[in-house]
């Protein structure tokens, strides 16, 4: 790789020759992209989407979108989101050439997209051309106390389709005009926050339809996949029913470890240091997996899910994905692949190949 010189270098590509599990990136831009590729990443196990639209023209847009009355009135801000997001995944395929990229449809908490204050309110009102009386009640609507736990991952499906149905289309049509050039792209689109095989059967067919629709009149065939984050309790407890609608798991180990726990990823820091001081817990449960309770529910949702499709690839995804400790009980447990920050590449593929090295010793 081209910045890791020397002995290191060397040891990574050892490192690989021995281990079983993938090490892949979570990257949204190509720099972070660039970065992990550098450090020989196998690709992208997760784009979080929703990082995409932070930037205050797009995010003008989606809250055109998320606050227009009709979905007649999504659509005009839709067609500009479409645009900007077919060229977020072209840039992200064209850097991955070969490798696989996975993609996952939008999964903020609503309240991010919404206005905070009153000048806020009034500056968008203006923007989008509403009343501020309007904006006022729909927003309203649409504030929940506890948003981790509320509208969001595909819960959006299901209330605002035409958002995913845009998302879908922005990858086929970054797909085909690379597929124009020559290079050949299996797009994997995930799912976040599922909790049943009827949702997850629901949001594959609005995948699928967008797909077969797009493709209809076209003379080529595109292989794809549509998997699943495994982050709800539920779907780990369901996932022989669960996988019979995915093709592929990748675990969100941070949402599974709030909704385990019951602890909120957001504000464990006011309690979570002196349960580790005073011995009550060993370790940060979102830095290093909880075996005996997390692990279990991911144990239980690996061989559940496999008792459906025997070949099924599950990855993780969450903060431990990248953690060494973690990394050798992924590999005991069946896990494929995990994923992480560009910068845990290296260390996850070392620990990768230790854990294999001690699995079949
Ligand atoms: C997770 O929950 O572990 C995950 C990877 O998704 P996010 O952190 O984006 O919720
Ligand atoms: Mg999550």
């Amino acid at each position: 790789p081209a910045t890791i010189k020397g002995d290191l270098s060397v040891l990574l590509e050892w490192a690989k020759k021995f281990a079983k599990l993938g090490v892949y990136t979570n990257a949204d831009t190509p720099r972070d992209f660039q970065k992990a590729l550098e450090f020989d990443a196998d690709g992208i196990g997760l784009t979080r989407t929703e990082h995409m639209f932070f930037k205050p023209e797009r995010l003008l847009q989606m809250r055109r979108v998320i606050l227009a009355r009709t979905a007649e009135q999504r659509a005009e801000p839709l067609s500009h989101l479409l645009e900007m997001q077919q060229a977020d995944f072209y840039e992200l395929y064209k850097l991955a050439g070969d490798k696989e990229v996975t993609i996952r449809l939008l999964d903020p908490p609503l309240h991010e997209f919404l206005p905070h204050d009153m000048a806020e309110i009034q500056e968008v009102a203006e923007q989008i051309n509403v009343s501020v009386d309007y904006l006022t009640e729909r927003i309203d609507s649409l504030k929940e106390i506890n948003p981790m736990l509320g509208h969001r991952g595909d819960r959006l499906a299901i209330t605002f389709p035409d958002i995913y149905q845009m998302q879908v289309k922005a990858i086929m049509t970054a797909v085909l005009r690379l597929s124009d050039e020559g290079q050949i792209v299996h797009p994997h689109i995930m799912i976040p926050l599922t909790d049943s095989q009827t949702e997850m059967g629901w949001v594959r067919k609005l995948v699928t339809d967008q797909i077969t629709e797009m493709l209809a009149d076209k003379e080529i065939t595109i292989d794809y996949t549509v998997g699943t984050m495994m982050e709800m309790p539920r779907a780990c407890v369901t996932a022989n029913q669960v996988a019979r609608e995915s093709d592929f798991f990748s675990f969100g180990t941070n949402d599974l470890t709030q909704l385990t726990f019951g602890y909120s990823r957001d504000d464990v820091g006011s309690f979570l240091p002196e349960y580790i001081k005073k011995g009550i817990l060993p370790a940060d449960p979102f830095q290093t997996i909880d075996v005996e309770g997390v692990g279990e529910l991911m144990k239980m949702a690996v061989n559940r899910g496999r008792l459906t499709k025997p070949d099924l690839p599950i990855g993780v995804c969450g903060e431990v994905g990248g953690d060494p400790t973690s990394i050798n009980f992924f590999e005991k447990i069946g896990v494929t692949y995990v994923s992480c920050s560009p910068f845990r590449v290296p260390v996850a593929r070392l620990a990768a190949a230790q854990a294999h090295i001690l699995q079949t010793a």
